[in-house]
């Protein structure tokens, strides 16, 4: 099969990952053209899906990445140990 035989659809912008931050740059994209989500296995299989507090971010005054690490780790009980991860 050539490029030429095969049934293409165009797209202004493709997002990778259906994810709160995928999702949320597919919304904003779509204010100016067309969108497509690609994501591996099922669309809702990912991290977001699990949030239950909310998202938190460092956007604040007064807050920062640090913060925001040190608030991670203590909510996550560092359960997992991946301090370098986080
Ligand atoms: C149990 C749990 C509880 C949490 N609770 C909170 C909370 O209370 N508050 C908070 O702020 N944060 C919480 N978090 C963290 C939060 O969920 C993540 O930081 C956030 O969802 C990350 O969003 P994301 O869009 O970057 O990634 P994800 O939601 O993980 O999305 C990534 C997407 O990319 C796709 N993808 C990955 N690799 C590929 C590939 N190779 N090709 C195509 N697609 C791919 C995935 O399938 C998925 O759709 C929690 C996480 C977990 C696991």
């Amino acid at each position: 099969m050539t490029t030429a035989d095969m049934d293409t659809t165009r797209y202004d912008y493709i997002i990778i990952g259906s994810g709160i931050a995928g999702l949320n740059t597919a919304l904003l994209a779509a204010e100016h053209g067309s969108v497509l989500v690609v994501t591996k296995g099922r669309i809702d299989d990912c991290n977001s899906r699990y949030a239950q507090g909310g998202i938190a971010a460092a956007i604040g005054p007064g807050d920062s990445a640090t913060l925001h690490e040190r608030d991670t780790l203590d909510a996550g009980g560092d359960a997992t140990g991946a301090r370098e991860a986080t």
